[in-house]
């Protein structure tokens, strides 16, 4: 596992954190924010953003990384992501299922980190192989 410094881990969390105004959530009132670290150290960030068909409606996550892929990056670190309502940190927020799989596409299941926090400033890390274990990725193929 790749250790991320306690001042980085606090740092992605409030930069997720900050992204949960962005959250396009007419539908249903839960701001999910992410801070996605690189390889070479830089942040791309994310938000939630709903859509009246629900189908197009996409993650936080998903956004974060697909923004990073779209400018070129293909190698992460870690990403935080925080949600709730009023557009503040709640419970513990961890990747639905189809955002863990596009990790696997990118990450290396045994170092990537996974972090996220609650109201209460508790923080969780874990990686992306305790949260997606047997997991298909590239290496299948
Ligand atoms: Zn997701």
């Amino acid at each position: 596992m790749i250790e991320i410094s306690s001042e980085m881990t606090a740092k992605l969390i409030a930069t997720a954190h900050e992204m949960q105004k962005y959250s396009y959530i007419p539908y249903v009132e839960f701001a999910v924010g992410a801070a996605l670290l690189t390889a070479d150290d830089e942040i791309y960030t994310g938000c939630n953003i709903q859509n009246a068909a629900l189908s197009p409606n996409i993650c936080a996550e998903r956004t974060a990384f697909f923004k990073a892929v779209s400018e070129g990056k293909t190698k992460f670190k870690a990403i935080a992501i925080v949600g709730g309502p009023d557009r503040e940190i709640g419970d513990f927020c961890f990747p639905c299922g189809v955002c863990r799989q596009v990790m696997v596409e990118y990450c290396d299941p045994d170092s990537f980190i996974i972090i996220t926090a609650n109201d209460k400033g508790e923080v969780k890390t874990v990686t992306l192989s305790e949260l997606l274990p047997y997991s298909f990725g590239p290496e299948n193929l």
